[in-house]
Order: C-alpha cells, then sequence, then structure tokens
C-alpha cells in the first residue's frame, strides 16, 4: 500500500487463473468520475480485461491502455520456468499524455451534448492535476516489484516444501501412534477381562475353602470345650493351635473375598447411626488378646465432642480392626497401640469444609519407610515382600481399609514422621455420608440391594 501511495499508482497482483489475490486500487479521481457517469461502467476499464482476459504476459513488462488514455503494466510471476501469475502497476499517467484521447469522447457516444463537454472537460481537468509518472520509471517500479515478489515466492515455496514434509511426518507418528493406541486398547480390555477371571476365581476358591474351614473351627471348638470328653494337656494344646491356625487361615480367606468383592464392584454401605466411643471400646476388647500375647498396652480415648456418626459401622469397625491389628503386628513385645478420635473440620478440594472425625491409630513399633507410605494401600503390597519376612500377612489389609474408608467419602493415610519410631495412621471419615457417597448407595438400592438406614 505505502509502495502504491509513494509511486501515485494501483499495485494487483493475480494468479494464473487471472483471480485478484491483491489488489491496491490508485483511486485517481479521473476513474471515478469516469465509472460514475452513465455509461462509464459501459466503457470498461482496461483492469478488467486485463484481469479476465488471456492477456499476452512476459518477462518483460507489457502495456495495457485504458480509453481515457492511462496506462498499466504487466509482468509474470514466474517460478522454476512456470507462470503464477501476473503482476499489474497502474492506471498511472505516461509522460505524452496531455489531453484526453478522441476514443473516448466517441465511446461515451453523444460528443456534442453540452452535458457531455462539460463532462470531458472536467475529466481533462482531474488527467492535468494527475502527476505524471514516465513509462520507464513505471517499468522500473513494475520489475522491482515484480523481483522481489520473486523472492518471496521462492522463500514461500520453499517454506510451503518444508512444511509438506513436516506434515507427512507426523502423519506418520500419527498413524504409528494411532496404531500402538488401538493395540494398548485391546491390551486393556484383555487384561480386564483377566482381571474379572482373577477375581471370580479368587471369591470361589476363597468360599470353598472357607466352609470346610468353619467345619474344622467348629470341630476344634467343640473338642477344646471337652464335648467328646476331657483332653489331655497336650491334646489340648494340639487343638488351641489348630483353632489358632484355623482363625488366621479364615482371616486370610475373608480378607481374600473382600478384595474380590470390592474389585467386581460389589461392595455396598449399610449406613446406621452409631457412638464412637462404643467402636473403640469393642474394637478394644476384640484386640486384647493379640496385644497381651506381646505385652503391647492397648489404649484408646475419645475427645468429649467427638459426635454420633452415620456410616457403615461393620466396615469402620474392620478398618480400625484391621489398622490395630497391623499396629500390635509390627510393634516390638513391649510396645503401645493407641486409638484416638477426635472432631475435624476437614476442608475438601473444592473449598468446602465438612464435619469429620479423626481416627488416629498410633504405635511404637517399626514405622513405615518413606518411600513405601503410598504403596502399603496397594493391594499385596508388603514392606518386605520376601519370603523370609518375620511378620504374615497377606498385603491386603490396607487396600480394604483404604477403599471402605473412601467408600464413605473419607481419606486415610500414614504421617509424616521418622522411621523406626513407629508409625501414626490417620482416617478421617466424615459425621454424614456426602451426597455423592448417598447418591451411590441409592443407585444400588434401586438394583435390588440389601442396604439398609
Ligand atoms: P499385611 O499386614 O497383611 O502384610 P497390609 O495391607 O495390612 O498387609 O499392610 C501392608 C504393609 O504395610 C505391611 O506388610 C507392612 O509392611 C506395612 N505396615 C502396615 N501397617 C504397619 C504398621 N503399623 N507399622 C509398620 N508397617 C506397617
Amino acid at each position: 500500500m505505502t509502495f502504491s501511495r509513494f509511486h501515485r499508482a494501483g499495485i494487483a497482483v493475480l494468479d494464473s487463473r487471472g483471480q485478484v489475490l491483491v489488489d491496491i486500487p490508485a483511486e485517481h479521481a479521473i476513474c471515478r468520475r469516469i465509472s460514475a457517469h452513465p455509461r462509464g461502467g459501459a466503457l470498461g476499464c482496461a483492469f478488467d480485461s486485463l484481469v479476465s482476459a488471456e492477456h499476452q504476459i512476459d518477462d518483460v513488462p507489457q502495456q495495457a491502455n485504458c480509453l481515457c488514455g492511462l496506462r498499466y503494466e504487466l509482468l509474470a510471476i514466474r517460478h522454476q520456468g512456470e507462470t503464477l501469475g501476473r503482476l499489474v502497476f497502474g492506471p498511472y499517467r505516461p509522460e505524452n499524455l496531455t489531453t484526453l484521447p478522441r476514443g473516448l469522447a466517441r465511446a461515451l457516444g453523444e460528443a456534442g451534448d453540452v452535458s457531455d463537454n462539460a463532462f470531458l472537460g472536467s475529466v481533462q481537468t482531474d488527467l492535468e492535476r494527475l502527476e505524471v509518472v514516465p513509462t520507464d520509471q513505471a517499468q522500473q517500479i513494475i520489475t522491482a516489484i515484480g523481483g522481489v515478489l520473486s523472492v518471496i515466492v521462492h522463500t514461500g515455496y520453499a517454506r510451503h516444501l518444508t512444511s509438506q514434509i513436516h506434515i507427512a511426518a507426523i502423519q506418520d507418528a500419527y498413524n504409528e501412534l494411532s496404531e500402538k493406541n488401538r493395540r494398548l486398547a485391546d491390551s486393556v480390555e484383555k487384561l480386564k477381562d483377566l482381571d474379572k477371571l482373577k477375581s471370580s476365581f479368587l471369591a470361589t476358591i476363597s468360599h470353598e475353602l472357607r466352609t470346610p474351614l468353619t467345619s474344622v473351627i467348629g470341630y476344634s471348638e467343640m473338642l477344646l470345650e471337652g464335648l467328646a470328653g476331657d483332653l489331655s494337656k497336650e491334646q489340648n494344646d494340639y487343638v488351641r493351635t489348630i483353632l489358632e491356625k484355623g482363625d488366621h487361615l479364615l482371616r486370610i480367606i475373608n480378607e481374600i473375598l473382600d478384595v474380590s468383592r470390592i474389585e467386581s464392584g460389589a461392595v455396598q454401605l449399610n449406613f446406621e447411626t452409631f457412638d464412637i466411643p462404643d467402636l473403640l471400646r469393642q474394637v478394644a476388647d476384640a484386640m486384647m488378646p493379640q496385644a497381651q500375647q506381646k505385652e503391647i498396652s492397648l489404649t484408646y480415648d475419645a475427645a468429649s465432642n467427638v459426635p454420633v456418626i452415620v456410616a457403615d459401622r461393620a466396615k469402620t469397625r474392620q478398618v480400625l480392626i484391621n489398622l490395630v491389628s497391623n499396629a500390635i503386628k509390627f510393634t516390638p513385645t513391649g510396645g503401645t497401640v493407641s486409638m484416638l478420635v477426635t472432631r475435624k473440620e476437614v476442608v475438601d478440594g473444592g473449598g468446602v469444609s465438612r464435619p469429620s472425625v479423626e481416627m488416629r491409630v498410633v504405635d511404637t513399633g517399626i514405622g513405615v519407610p518413606q518411600d513405601s507410605r503410598d504403596k502399603i494401600f496397594e493391594a499385596f503390597f508388603q514392606v518386605d515382600g520376601s519370603s523370609t519376612r518375620v511378620h504374615g500377612g497377606t498385603g491386603l489389609g490396607l487396600s480394604i481399609v483404604k477403599h471402605f474408608v473412601e467408600a464413605h467419602g473419607g481419606h486415610v493415610w500414614v504421617e509424616d514422621g521418622e522411621e523406626q519410631q513407629g508409625s501414626v495412621f490417620v482416617v478421617q471419615l466424615p459425621i454424614n455420608p456426602p451426597a455423592d457417597v448417598r447418591a451411590k448407595r441409592s443407585r444400588s438400592s434401586a438394583l435390588g440391594g440389601t442396604l439398609v438406614g
């Protein structure tokens, strides 16, 4: 545009089919006046014929004149021998144009008419006011613009080629990625099928093992109670060992059953209102024999402002049992294990404050190494996974704890602390189940679940 204004002439770039790509009109008063005349439009500006006609173009500037005498210069735009389009410079007033060509008056048709004479007089004045651009200067200008355009076309074409190569490379990479994605999706599907198979296998096997085991435990208890006659001291010890091991086996089988139920999504929450100190007492009573065996002092305490909560009582009990049982297991003889419950306002990710209870199970045992504190909640993970490990277990207890707590809309984690100085497991449970937890529950009910509360 600056170029065009500076040289007082228009510039246009057309493609090989005559399509105008760039058009910066000169806006001369003379052109405006002629085109505003009733027959002016029909006269046609030379520019229109340069656009539409198969006008001869060449590597040196060609000229075309308008009926009013103004002139255009025309130049081919070529790249590697191929004609890409043309460049048009004009209209400009060449040096020898001082009076309007006779052809213009003829074309207007009614020369001699008073109004046409006046019109031609104004057009003549417009022409005289227009600054002259010498032809050789006009040709230099169009040659210079043509040169600049060639450089632009050349660079543009090189960029185009590079980007085509890039696009092809990216397309290849995309295709490869899509194929890998498809294979990955197939594998995920297969793994899911295998996982389901594993869960149902575990569920079936555990169920089948549990039935005979209940008989083993039941008959051992009957023998110990003397229902089949008195036992000698030695027989009594043997049967007691059978009972203990049977109980242990039953706990493992129950854990496996719980996990397979969790994985198949069959776990439902049975909400009821209950008192936390009551629950703590029951858990302490149940775990006391295990604690006494290792001379561990097991204590509990609930702050006076801890309210009754609405939750699944059996699952909350199971959470505490699993945590306390671990605490006893991983605490050396003579240590202490305590359950402490306080009321807490928990602010969730969305900034909403939710009244909750915080239950802490604190022990003086071996502690959980820093780098295992997240992993221990994964199923089957044990800090010491070797076959020579001192402490028994399946590695399922904490994954069950995590699932039960999160199903209530709560959280569980191990508190940061020095290793070897015991561990602190923290469970936060909402006092009332959040709306999304209730919604899940009512969906289960609609499917014919066995929910109460
Ligand atoms: P299990 O106790 O049957 O091995 P869990 O899922 O209950 O399985 O625990 C996983 C692992 O977390 C345990 O093997 C142990 O390494 C670690 N752990 C759990 N509780 C404690 C604790 N109170 N102190 C130290 N380590 C613990």
